[in-house]
């Protein structure tokens, strides 16, 4: 078994004072705990004062997006220099809703990759399907396409720093899970399909989480499966004890 890795996207939410609340309970409420990595991924304007917060944890602080370039003439675009420069360890990369709504292709989700691991930070890959594309049996041909192009030209020790999210498009932020099997089967897909492009080990130290309306009543089904590694989680973040509760459950399973 790995170590879990749970992880808050809090994406367009909480005024400043409730995001540092948040981050105080979360910090609080883990105590000790070294049994799973925690992460938080506040919105941009936040990430400072959030690093500052939990510096002293062991609360990991990320972003949700980056942009793929160094420096220049981006307005309005955060770089990787800057995201690492204040602290920050994790990004996000590829979230559907990037994909859908900002346009993302697996080729910017490439560049933005390689701009993370550039500037040592970690990323986490989304990947996942529609509704319509599990209805046609598509799911792993959509999921391959977003792991090869997501990927290329990655080495294998690069793409051990990788966490990788599977987070069917159908049930973000829509109270829809995956059935713990559903997730379990394309989990291993992905494991497999990290196996045949890179090697044993590598497959082996990428943990894959688990994203799509998780909360602290379904979290333990979803984590007790063999294949998931922890989960990436929306909704159920911005509530402290919602979240800590999931934490909770991934004790039993790192
Ligand atoms: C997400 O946005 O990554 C997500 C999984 O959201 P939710 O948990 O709200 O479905």
């Amino acid at each position: 078994m790995k170590k879990q890795f749970i992880a808050g996207n809090w994406k367009m939410n909480l005024s400043l004072g409730e995001a540092r609340g948040l981050a105080r309970k979360i910090c609080d409420g883990l105590a000790d705990s070294e049994a799973v990595d925690v992460g938080v991924f506040p919105s941009f304007v936040y990430l400072k004062d959030i690093c500052d917060i939990l510096s002293d944890s062991k609360v990991f602080v990320g972003a949700q997006n980056m942009n793929m370039e160094k420096c220049g003439a981006f307005t309005g675009e955060v770089s990787g220099e800057m995201l690492k420069d204040i602290g920050c360890t994790h990004v996000i990369i590829g979230h559907s809703e990037r994909r859908t709504i900002y346009q993302e292709t697996n080729s910017m989700i490439n560049s933005k990759i390689k701009a993370a691991l550039f500037n040592d930070l970690n990323p986490i890959l989304c990947v996942g399907e529609r509704q319509e594309e599990r209805d046609a049996d598509k799911t792993r041909e959509v999921v391959e396409s977003q792991l090869s192009g997501g990927l290329d030209g990655l080495k294998s020790e690069q793409v051990k720093r990788l966490t990788i999210a599977y987070e069917p498009v159908w049930a973000i932020g829509t109270g829809k899970t995956a059935t713990p099997e559903q997730a379990n089967e394309v989990h291993v897909f992905i494991r497999n399909t990290m196996r045949s492009k890179y090697d044993n080990d590598a497959a082996h130290c990428i943990r894959i989480q688990y994203g799509g309306s998780v909360n602290s009543k379904n979290a333990k089904e979803l984590l007790g499966q063999p294949e998931i590694d922890g989960a990436l989680v929306g909704g159920a973040s911005l509530d402290a004890n919602s979240f800590l509760n999931i934490v909770s459950e991934a004790v039993r399973f790192s």
